[in-house]
């Protein structure tokens, strides 16, 4: 069995909203709740980005004060000691090295910040298209039974392909578009869903 989570929403906060706030910069607060198509967003962002003069260092200065949301430190020792957990997210290695400490580094497939030695970042690299819902396809090939959280649109290709997709605090929108998948508003419900999973893995139904 393998557990695989969205990181921001679900782990930890939205990298991009807390840099909108500490740099008093509106327009970087959309995420892909408010634009589902993950490319338009991205070269929006950069674009912000280079209109303000801020390079790479400034956004990890922001991302360095941040901490995973509250209970998720414990609720990830948790489902580790039951599942191997895979986290899946669509930010960037350079972007979440500070949170990954915090959450003592689990093993985390995301993409690639194209950076200019002088910090400007210059274009973003994707892994490869819709990697949550690959990863989730090929480690079924292998074998193993998936369940899977997420909180948002670029979730939905890795809770489609699991064998059991869970909502955690998603937006109301979100939820009325796929009602297929069980909503959890919190670490004990989600915990409880998790555990659900398993029971059906278990038995095999
Ligand atoms: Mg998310």
């Amino acid at each position: 069995m393998i557990a695989c989570l969205d990181l921001e929403g679900v782990l930890v906060p939205e990298i991009w909203i807390n840099v909108a706030e500490k740099t008093g910069i509106a327009e970087l607060r959309l995420t892909t709740r408010d634009i589902p198509d993950y490319d338009v967003l991205m070269k929006q962002r950069l674009k912000i980005l280079d209109q303000h003069h801020l390079k790479l260092q400034d956004i990890q200065e922001v991302i360095a004060t941040m901490s995973p949301l509250e209970g998720a430190q414990d609720f990830l020792h948790w489902l580790q000691s039951e599942f191997q957990v895979i986290i899946l997210s669509d930010t960037f290695y350079q972007f979440a090295a500070p949170l990954m400490k915090q959450l003592h580094y689990p093993t985390l497939f995301c993409h690639f910040l194209k950076v200019e030695k002088s910090g400007k970042i210059t274009d973003y690299q994707l892994r490869m298209k819709d990697q949550k819902r690959e990863a989730v396809k090929k480690l079924k090939d292998l074998n193993f039974k998936i369940a899977s959280a997420g909180d948002s649109y670029n979730d939905i290709g890795m809770l489609e392909a699991s064998d059991v997709g869970i909502f955690f605090c998603p937006p109301e929108k979100i939820v009325s578009e796929y009602p297929q998948f069980q909503v959890t508003q919190d670490y004990g419900q989600l915990k409880s869903a998790f555990q659900n999973a398993m029971e059906r893995f278990s038995t095999g139904s």
